[in-house]
């Protein structure tokens, strides 16, 4: 098994979604709602489609880049926005829907992302700082 210097980059990043708490529990919502829009949308067995496998494969590499860390802000009030823009209308089209289903089906992940949305502001864009 390498060490996280022999890793990828990337691979190495991704190491980040377990790591830093605020990270894992926004990989946290946006599993669940990606796999709720699929099912809903695509395939009702349960697994995820191709098309929806390559957005979160893509949102999960983003948010373990994303340079706010631990103070990350909801993606929707960020000054930085870093997804491309095919992928921000597949992520605005999953928020519209999945966002007001959350409360009744997952009530914790969707009383988290409203605490954050009001309570954590979008910082300045992070500059040679802790990534942490
Ligand atoms: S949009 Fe902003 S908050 Fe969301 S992952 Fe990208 S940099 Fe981080
Ligand atoms: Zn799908």
């Amino acid at each position: 098994m390498p060490d996280d210097r022999q890793m990828p980059a990337a691979d190495s990043r991704l190491a980040r979604l377990d790591a830093v708490p605020r990270l894992r529990e926004e990989k946290e919502t946006l599993e669940y709602m990606v796999l709720s829009y699929c099912r809903r949308h695509h395939n009702p067995s349960g697994t995820v489609c191709p098309n929806c496998a390559d957005f979160l494969a893509y949102a999960l590499r983003r948010l373990a880049c994303c340079p706010y860390g631990q103070e990350k802000p909801v993606c929707a009030k960020c000054r930085i926005h870093c997804y491309k823009p095919q992928y921000k209308e597949v992520a605005r089209a999953v928020m519209r829907e999945e966002g007001p289903r959350l409360v009744l089906t997952h009530p914790v992940l969707a009383a988290k992302h409203l605490w954050y949305s009001c309570t954590v502001k979008a910082p300045e864009k992070p500059r040679n700082r802790n990534r942490n």
